[in-house]
């Protein structure tokens, strides 16, 4: 059986006015044929799934390609074309094609298509033709449209957030696949939508409320005649008709049946809407309770900045408030190219003075200075140890450690997530060693600092991943929508 595999992936914060561009895909992860095969395989991701579901199955895999961008602001139309034409002209090549797996996100965004992953499915069912099996795995962070369901024959979405299941999904959407081609599996897909923009941080899958949900739909799993069901909370970052959370079901030769399921959760999460909500300490309060002397390690979540919501990664509400109040043994890790290469000019060992970030744009902070010594330059290069990402090489850039005789002010070129210990590991800081650790995220820095964390503050910081959504001017967001409209 030739099964293609490929996607593009990116989480589009449309606030943000740094666009996507092919120059940061290829900072990232752009694979084309055979270089797809290379980089993923072995990976907890949705492509190392595909590629262990293949094995398994006996397909042959016609890797085309793999474009997976940093979150950030919208593709450029040019950026959206070109990795569209590279992936229908794989697969127009590849053909006669037996089916097709492919991994998107679900909230991406180009310029002229505000439901970007539905016009790559529009176009890749309109490549194959209607007797194509197409299953698709989206992030938990999808906006589902109608769009979105229409064209492929099944979709598979996170259960986890921090993510951690992407490679399971991915092996999932191929036994979905083997199932359709040699079982007779006929899926059918649903969608149910509901007016909602969960908190960001109720959106955790590990506790109640959304636990709950995930447990709900898991238990309709076990019916005979239902594949999957999915949660989408949706990604309120993008201000696009669709965006908020939504739930959708595959079923056996019965879209009535799948779309009873995804009602049936959507229903229990819209039912308690209030409690996925909450409010947060402003900085200043947060960093006196991270100060009252406890011991062991705190994290402070920048939340306002969370990098992985496509923000700059260059806020210093948190950093200005940490100086102020005298913080010891505390870390902040920076994105900001300027101040890097002011400090690898000075170079190790030697003391400098420096402005650091607030310099992308005016939601995240004043540039903060801060005066102290050169201790570790650095290539940035690092590989993921543990259960996020593991495997996978990331580079976040020249790096440099500033050490300011209270705050280690890690400044990076290129912007990364505090997704893993090695980032820090691999520039010979032990994390566990330290009394405060600023996070620029909301969830997904659990995954690898829960365990050493004694203390998690969780700060109402501005930016363009605020806690709070009333924060934001929506401008195309279909209303009325909880919790910004009474409902
Ligand atoms: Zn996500």
């Amino acid at each position: 059986m030739r099964i293609a595999i490929g996607g593009i992936y990116h989480e589009s914060n449309t606030f943000f006015s740094q666009p996507m561009t092919m120059e940061r895909f290829a900072e990232k992860d752009l694979h084309f044929g055979e270089g797809i095969m290379t980089h993923w395989r072995g990976t907890s991701s949705e492509i190392g799934g595909f590629i262990e579901g293949g094995q398994q199955y006996k397909f042959e895999l016609i890797p085309t390609v793999m474009a997976w961008g940093m979150p950030s602001g919208s593709l450029t139309d040019e950026t959206f074309e070109s990795l569209s034409q590279a992936l229908l002209s794989r697969i127009e090549e590849a053909k006669p094609l037996d089916g097709v797996l492919l991994s998107l996100h679900g909230a991406m965004v180009a310029t002229s298509y505000a439901g970007a992953d539905g016009e790559i499915l529009r176009r890749v069912r309109k490549a194959v033709g209607a007797g194509v099996p197409l299953v698709v795995t989206l992030d938990y962070h999808a906006n589902m449209t109608q769009e979105m369901v229409r064209w492929p024959d099944a979709i598979i979405g996170y259960d986890t957030y921090p993510h951690i299941d992407q490679a399971e999904r991915g092996l999932e959407a191929a036994h979905v696949m083997h199932r359709v081609l040699q079982e007779g599996l006929q899926p059918k897909l649903a969608l149910a939508r509901r007016p909602l923009l969960p908190h960001i941080l109720r959106q955790l899958t590990g506790k109640p409320p959304m636990s709950d949900a995930i447990a709900l739909a898991h238990e309709l799993e076990r019916r005979p005649e239902i594949v999957s069901v999915s949660v989408a909370a949706g990604f309120p970052y993008c201000d696009v008709p669709d965006a908020g959370f939504s739930v959708f079901a595959v079923a056996h030769n019965d879209a009535e049946a799948a779309l009873q399921a995804a009602n049936q959760v959507a229903d229990a999460v819209w039912k308690r809407r209030a409690e996925f909500q909450m409010s947060l300490p402003l900085a200043e309060e947060a960093v006196r309770q991270a100060l009252d002397g406890k011991s062991g390690l705190t994290v402070l979540v920048d939340v306002g900045d969370n990098l992985g919501a496509g923000t700059p990664g260059d806020g210093t509400v948190l950093l200005a408030e940490l100086l102020k109040q005298g913080a010891q043994e505390s870390l902040v890790l920076f994105c900001d190219p300027a101040a890097v290469a002011a400090a690898v000019e000075a170079g190790v060992r030697q003391r400098v003075r420096l402005k650091v970030g607030g310099k992308i744009d005016r939601h995240h902070g004043e540039p903060v200075e801060i005066e102290g010594v050169v201790r570790t330059i650095s290539d940035g290069i690092y590989r993921n140890i543990g259960p996020m990402r593991d495997g996978v090489q990331d580079d976040q850039g020249r790096t440099v450690v500033v050490d300011t005789s209270g705050v280690l002010v890690v400044l990076t070129e290129r912007r990364m997530p505090m997704w893993n210990l090695q980032q820090l590991r691999a520039l010979g800081i032990e994390p566990t060693r330290l009394r405060i650790v600023v996070v620029k995220a909301a969830i997904a820095y659990r995954a690898a600092y829960e365990p050493i964390t004694h203390r998690i503050i969780e700060v109402d910081t501005p930016g363009l991943a605020a806690a709070d959504v009333h924060r934001f001017k929506y401008q195309h967001l279909k209303r009325p929508i909880y919790p910004l409209d009474a409902i």
